[in-house]
C-alpha cells in the first residue's frame, strides 16, 4: 500500500511558493483550532491552507499529487461524522475564507457564491430580495454552505423542499488531479451529459474540493404557520403523521421529540401537556394564508383521529420561536447530562419510524446506554442519541450502534440521513487517540482522503 508524506522543509517551501506564505498556518496553538469538528474525534494537521482563491486550491492539490501528502478539506467544521478531521495528517485546506455571495439574480432566481459562506447569511441576504433558500440544517448559523454540499445537508424543511442537492444547479470545483472544473448549469433546467454535479455532492470532499455554487432560489412564501399536538404514545404520533403524508398534505416541517426529550425539554416549552405526554410533533405548513389555515385545520382533525390529547393551532410568534429554540437546543441538553454521547442519524421508511423508536428500549438493556430519540418526522430521519454515564463505555455503545445501523439496514431504512460518513461510520481509536499522531502508512494514491478509507458499515 502506498505511504503518505509529511510535510517536509522542502515541501513546506514549495507550498508557501505555491499559495503565499500568508495562507499557511503553522504554529501548533492555530493548528488545534483545525484538529476537530462537532464529532467526538481529533487529529492533528501539520499544516493549514486558508485558500481564498481557486488558484490556490489547484496549487496546492497539484503539490499533493506530487509529493504524495494527504489534503482533507474544511468548511466551517460544524460536522459530526469527523470528514474535516485529519485523519492522515497533511494539510487541511479551510474553505472559510472563500465567503463571498458574489451575486444574487432576483430575475432569474439564482445565487452564486463562494463556499465559506455561512448558509444563515445566504438565507437572509435572498430573504431581503423576497427570495427564499430553503435548506435549513439546524446548525445553519455556523456551517458553510461548501460544508452542505459536500455533505447534501438538509433539514425540517427537507420533507417539502429537499436537501442541498436540490438547490445547487452547477458548481466549480477543483479535482484531485490540481484541473478546475466546471458541472451543472445555471438555468432551472439542465439534461445535457453526465452529472459529475451530483457526484460531488454529498461526496464529503473525497472528490474534488468545491470553490464556487450556483444556486436556485425560489419566492419566499407569503406566511407559515405552526401547530403543536401532543401524544399519548409515539406509535400514535407516527400514525398521524403516515396519514397526514398519505392523505397528501405537504407540512414544510414535521418534526417529533419522544418521551425521554420531553423530560429534558418539558419544562421550558410553553405548554402543559409537554412534561406529560410520550411523544409531541411539529408540524408547520408555508404558503398563501387562506390555504394554510383550511390545510392546518385538517391536519389538527387528522391528529386528533390518531389519539392526540391536544392540539394547539397557530401558537402565537413568541411561542413559536421558543418551540423553535428548544427543539435545537435538545441535543445541547443531552450533551450537558452526558460524559458520553454519540449522535446517529439514521433513517427508516416512514411506516417504520414507530417500530424502529419502539425497538430502542432494548438496545439500552443490552448495551448499558441511554437513548433520546428526535428528528424529523415527516422524512423518517431520527436523530438517536447515544448517551453513557462514563466514556469508558463508548466501546460497548459502538457495539450497540453497530447493531442499530443493521436493524435499520434490515427494515429498509439508510444509515444517515444529515450527518455522511466520516470517520464517524468506522472504527476508530477512541478518546482522542488520533490526537496528534500522523499515520502517513495509511491510506491511498489519491491527495484527497479516498472513500475507501472510510468504508462505511452499511458494507460490513
Ligand atoms: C448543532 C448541530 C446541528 C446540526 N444539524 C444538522 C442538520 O440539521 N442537518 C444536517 O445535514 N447537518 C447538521 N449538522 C452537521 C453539519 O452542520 C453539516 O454537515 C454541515 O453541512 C457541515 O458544514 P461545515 O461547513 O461545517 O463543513 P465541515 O464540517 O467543515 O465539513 C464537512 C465535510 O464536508 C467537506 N467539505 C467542507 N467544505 C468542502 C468544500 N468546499 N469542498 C469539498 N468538501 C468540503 C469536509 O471535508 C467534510 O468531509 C449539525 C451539526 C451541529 C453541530
Amino acid at each position: 500500500m502506498p505511504s503518505y508524506s509529511p510535510i517536509t522543509p522542502e515541501i513546506l517551501s514549495e507550498i508557501k511558493g505555491a499559495v503565499g506564505s500568508d495562507a499557511v498556518i503553522q504554529t501548533t496553538e492555530k493548528l488545534c483550532e483545525f484538529e476537530k469538528d462537532a464529532g467526538e474525534d481529533a487529529c492533528l494537521p501539520e499544516l493549514v491552507v486558508e485558500a481564498t482563491s481557486p488558484r490556490q486550491v489547484s496549487a496546492l492539490l497539484r503539490l499533493a499529487n506530487r509529493y504524495s501528502f494527504p489534503v482533507t478539506p474544511r468548511g466551517l467544521g460544524t460536522g459530526l461524522a469527523g470528514g474535516a478531521i485529519p485523519l492522515f495528517g497533511g494539510v487541511v485546506l479551510s474553505l472559510a475564507k472563500m465567503n463571498r455571495i458574489l451575486s444574487i439574480e432576483k430575475d432569474n432566481l439564482i445565487a452564486v457564491v463562494e463556499p465559506g459562506v455561512i448558509t444563515l447569511d445566504l438565507q437572509n441576504a435572498v430573504r431581503r430580495e423576497n427570495l427564499f433558500y430553503p435548506p435549513d440544517p439546524a446548525s445553519l448559523d455556523t456551517c458553510s454552505i461548501g460544508g452542505n454540499a459536500a455533505t447534501n445537508a438538509g433539514g425540517p424543511s427537507c420533507v417539502k423542499y429537499g436537501t442541498t442537492r436540490e438547490y445547487v444547479l452547477g458548481l466549480e470545483a477543483v479535482l484531485p488531479s490540481g484541473e478546475i472544473v466546471e458541472a451543472g448549469v445555471r438555468t432551472r433546467k439542465g439534461v445535457v451529459g453526465y452529472d459529475l454535479r451530483h457526484l460531488l455532492l454529498g461526496s464529503e470532499g473525497t472528490l474534488g474540493v468545491i470553490t464556487k455554487l450556483i444556486l436556485k432560489l425560489i419566492p419566499h412564501p407569503q406566511t407559515i404557520t405552526t401547530l403543536v399536538a401532543f401524544f399519548p404514545k409515539l406509535t400514535s404520533a407516527m400514525d398521524a403523521v403516515t396519514a397526514m403524508l398519505v392523505r397528501g398534505h405537504v407540512p414544510c416541517a414535521v418534526e417529533f421529540l419522544d418521551d425521554r426529550c420531553l423530560e429534558i425539554t418539558g419544562d421550558l416549552l410553553p405548554f402543559e401537556e409537554a412534561r406529560l405526554a410520550k411523544a409531541m410533533l411539529i408540524i408547520e405548513t408555508d404558503g398563501v394564508q387562506r390555504v394554510i389555515e383550511e390545510e392546518m385545520e385538517t391536519i389538527g382533525e387528522i391528529c386528533m383521529e390518531q389519539g392526540a390529547v391536544n392540539v394547539v393551532m397557530a401558537p402565537d410568534s413568541l411561542k413559536r420561536a421558543r418551540i423553535w429554540e428548544i427543539r435545537r437546543e435538545v441535543s445541547l441538553r443531552i450533551e450537558d447530562r452526558f460524559p458520553l454521547y454519540l449522535h446517529e442519524d439514521v433513517v427508516v421508511p416512514i411506516g417504520k419510524i414507530a417500530d424502529l423508536v419502539g425497538c430502542l428500549r432494548g438496545f439500552e438493556g443490552e448495551y448499558g446506554i441511554k437513548i433520546y430519540s428526535f428528528g424529523h418526522a415527516g422524512d423518517g430521519n431520527i436523530h438517536v442519541n447515544i448517551t453513557a454515564e462514563d466514556r469508558k463505555c463508548r466501546d460497548r455503545a459502538e457495539e450497540g450502534i453497530v447493531n442499530l445501523l443493521k436493524k435499520v439496514l434490515s427494515m429498509g431504512g439508510t444509515i444517515s440521513g444529515e450527518h455522511g460518513i466520516g470517520i464517524a461510520k468506522k472504527t476508530v481509536p477512541t478518546d482522542g487517540a488520533l490526537c496528534g499522531k500522523h499515520p502517513h502508512s495509511k491510506g491511498n494514491q489519491t491527495s484527497l482522503r479516498s472513500p475507501a478509507d472510510t468504508e462505511p458499515r452499511e458494507n460490513i
